[in-house]
């Protein structure tokens, strides 16, 4: 039976990675699938992770109705997984939101699309602000506290919260 799985989750946590893996391992048992996509970071068509690993997909765009194409094409039935990689905060806590940033700060206003991040790596001009997306856990997605604000780098060299 066709179900259609929906990826869901934060930044980093792995979707599309899990998406391409998911996709290879049907089609090399012979299992027809279709991948879909939105805005994806390597261009129309194309679901892609940052590991380097892409297929092409069908685009979602605002008039495609995904429902009655799956319906048409072959599904029975419906499913919505929740992914179990962790993404993490800048404090060690799972992050559980995607907080926009310019320049390190959360904003909560403007476009809600921004594809990849840009204002920043080779060739960036000092004049155009970093916008990026950060994980936040909810207590710093709260108080809009992100890596930079915290005066941390990306990454706590502190111990992670566990217990022994
Ligand atoms: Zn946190």
């Amino acid at each position: 039976m066709a179900e259609l799985i929906f990826f869901a989750g934060t930044m980093d946590c792995g979707k599309s990675t899990l998406a391409l893996q998911t996709d290879h391992n049907h089609s090399s048992r012979g299992r027809f699938g279709l991948v879909f996509t939105r805005l994806d970071r390597a261009g129309e068509s194309v679901l892609s992770s940052r590991l380097g690993l892409s297929v092409t997909a069908i685009e979602v765009t605002e008039s495609l109705d995904i429902r009655a194409h799956l319906v048409d094409a072959l599904s029975r039935g419906d499913r919505v997984q929740v992914l179990q990689v962790e993404a993490l905060c800048w404090c060690g806590m799972r992050a559980i939101h995607n907080a926009r940033t310019v320049d390190g700060v959360v904003v909560v206003e403007g476009s809600q699309v921004m594809v990849g991040d840009v204002g920043e790596g080779v060739g960036a001009r000092i004049d155009i602000p970093v916008v990026s997306y950060e994980v936040l856990c909810r207590r710093h997605y709260r108080a809009r506290k992100t890596a930079l604000s915290a005066g941390v780098e990306h990454m706590s060299r502190e111990p992670l919260p566990f217990e022994a």
